[in-house]
């Protein structure tokens, strides 16, 4: 029988409605979790640990790195097949990619959570954690790294996203789709996803803003970042990676001090591709030093960024990290 770790943090998943207040929150202990299911002895062995409780809004990418040295060291322990992490759905992308850039074991990291608390009919979570379970003590998935399992489909962190505020199948891969499915009969992995290079264990940089372009605003944020000192900057622009003409000083000022600036698109599928000249095509953004992201979106290039600068990466490192997430043609990802 497979040995299966779950590591709870809190979330939808770990949450009951107060009747003195009407409202959700995380209180549920991990043997609570792991009680709601009688089958999951069918497919593991499983044991818990409580490593917080806490709605994903309050998640930082300073407590997953927390969370990957815990992982580490309970995989280091040896005999534990493969781990799954609870955690609200909120951050989940976020925490889910941060932990896939620091982990590089064999087992798997399956991390899931649920949309509908444990108070309420039809509650998701119970299933979630089963299939779950399933996924991190399958042999098929034996390499992958981290995948979210959720409403039995499993997503790669590089791509998922949450899409919908409250309904279960509220996790999509825009433009690639699941990387498999569960289902009565088994876990189905159809493909595997290519990963980018693993990260030191560091703290993350904690002073990396995300900035959105939106038609008509004007360089504020730039400005404020500038002052500030912003260690670095995500900028999601319009299209394949453009901003408005106005922002040119703010953003050469931030550059000329040193600040990386790494472009990423808010289209939410496909990558970062230089066509147009003048203020600020993407041709022009990248002849003044701005970072393309290749395929992430601001969160993940955000996350990425954090990572790096907290190891003490130069421009230049940043840069070809970044390359590999499919910003240059030259680089093909394995
Ligand atoms: N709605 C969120 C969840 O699904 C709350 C959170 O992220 O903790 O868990």
């Amino acid at each position: 029988m497979p040995v299966v770790q779950i590591i709870t943090t809190g979330g939808t998943i770990a949450s009951r409605i107060d009747p003195a207040t009407g409202a959700a929150f995380p209180v549920m202990r991990a043997t609570e979790l792991v009680a709601q299911i009688p089958e999951l002895s069918q497919h593991a062995q499983v044991g818990v640990d409580e490593f917080g409780l806490v709605p994903s809004w309050d998640m930082t990418p300073a407590t997953v790195l927390r969370l990957a040295r815990t992982i580490r060291s309970t995989l280091a322990a040896g005999d534990v097949d493969g781990v799954v992490v609870t955690h609200g759905t909120d951050t989940m992308e976020e925490s889910a990619f941060a932990l896939d850039l620091l982990f590089d074991g064999e087992q798997p990291v399956v991390i899931t959570g649920a949309m509908r608390n444990a108070s309420q009919p039809g509650s998701d979570g119970p299933r979630n954690l089963l299939s779950a379970v399933r996924v991190a003590a399958s042999i098929n998935t034996r390499g992958l790294g981290v995948a979210v399992v959720m409403n039995d489909q499993m997503h790669a962190p590089r791509y998922v996203t949450k899409s919908h505020t409250t309904a279960t199948d509220t996790m999509i891969s825009p433009g690639v789709g699941p990387i498999g499915t569960v289902d009565d009969s088994g876990v189905w992995l159809r493909w595997r996803p290519a990963r980018l290079p693993r990260m030191p264990l560091v703290e993350p940089e904690p002073r990396v803003y995300l900035v959105r372009m939106a038609a008509g605003m004007d360089d504020l944020f730039l400005r404020v970042l500038h002052r500030e000192r912003a260690r670095g900057v995500v900028i999601e622009g319009s299209g394949a990676g453009h901003m408005p003409g106005q922002w040119r000083s703010s953003l050469v000022q931030l550059l000329e001090s040193g600040t990386p600036v790494v472009l990423t698109s808010r289209c939410g599928r496909g990558r970062i591709v230089p066509i147009y000249s003048g203020d600020l095509g993407g041709v022009t953004l990248r002849k003044m030093g701005v970072i393309p992201a290749g395929d992430l979106t601001g969160l993940k290039a955000r996350i990425a960024l954090m990572f790096a600068l907290g190891a003490g990466w130069e421009p230049a490192q940043i840069m070809s990290y970044f390359a590999r997430a499919g910003a240059d043609d030259e680089v093909t990802i394995t």
